[in-house]
């Protein structure tokens, strides 16, 4: 695995991501996670919602059977970089964006004061598929990592050229639920895993342990094209306006 940032060789001893659904911590994080734990660290999960939309329709089960495989997927998922510490939040998946937000926020950011992470990952604004829970997700744990003043904050993201080089596929497939992820500049994303061999496989055992969401997608792209597709987490810092905007889901619900 390369990464292309000096600051990055820091050890990172304990890791939280703070996510909306069960495969949005393997598809953003599952590089970055496995190499913490194979440095010694320790990594802990926020799952804010079940995922248990993530069917068809025309699935006849209940949400609560959705809900149980979407957990044991995630369990299993963690199971293989050994990852134990997952929080389930069990908020409705689509709800994030509903008030209360400050009661996530402060769970959230219990969290944090528990574990105090060296370093915190999440959505940026974009929320990268541009989904109603991931962009709340951005601004609740933002505003949580405001509050609890834990480690260092880094927002997943897209760089333009990946953004480039999938377009075809992306649209293809209809993969965004709204628009394309705001990319950026690759010399904004500061931290950067390519991960190729041994790490690579992992992922990929990650995300197959997630089989209703996975199976699919992968498909779609054949196996030798999805592996390139997840190869590269990328990950840059929040801006200051950022961090301040993310207040504004604490105002908005006072
Ligand atoms: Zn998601």
């Amino acid at each position: 695995m390369k990464r292309n940032s000096e600051t990055d060789n820091k050890k990172i001893n304990r890791l939280l991501g703070v996510w909306s659904h069960p495969d949005d911590e393997a598809y953003l994080s599952a590089g970055l996670m496995a190499q913490v734990v194979k440095d010694g660290g320790s990594v802990t999960i926020v799952t804010i919602t079940d995922g248990e939309k993530g069917f068809p329709e025309s699935d006849p089960r209940s949400a609560a059977d959705k809900s149980a495989q979407r957990r044991g997927e995630l369990r299993d998922a963690m199971a293989e970089i050994g990852v134990r510490d997952i929080r389930f939040l069990g908020i409705e998946d689509g709800e994030v964006a509903a008030p209360p937000q400050d009661m996530l926020v402060a769970r959230i950011a219990g969290v944090m004061k528990q574990i105090r992470p060296d370093l915190v990952v999440t959505f940026g604004p974009d929320g990268i598929t541009g989904h109603s829970d991931h962009v709340a997700n951005s601004a609740i744990a933002t505003a949580a990592w405001n509050s609890a003043g834990f480690g260092d904050l880094w927002y997943a993201a897209k760089t333009e050229s990946w953004l480039n080089q999938w377009r075809k596929q992306h649209d293809d497939f209809g993969l965004w639920m709204t628009e394309e992820p705001t990319g950026v500049p690759n010399e904004m994303a500061e931290h950067v895993l390519d991960l190729e061999g041994p790490a690579l496989d992992k992922k990929r055992a990650v995300l197959a342990a997630h089989r209703s969401q996975t199976q699919m997608v992968a498909e779609l792209f054949g196996e030798a094209a999805y592996r390139e597709w997840i190869c590269q987490e990328t990950f840059r810092s929040p801006t200051p306006q950022e961090l301040r905007d993310a207040d504004r889901v604490l105002e908005y619900v006072r």
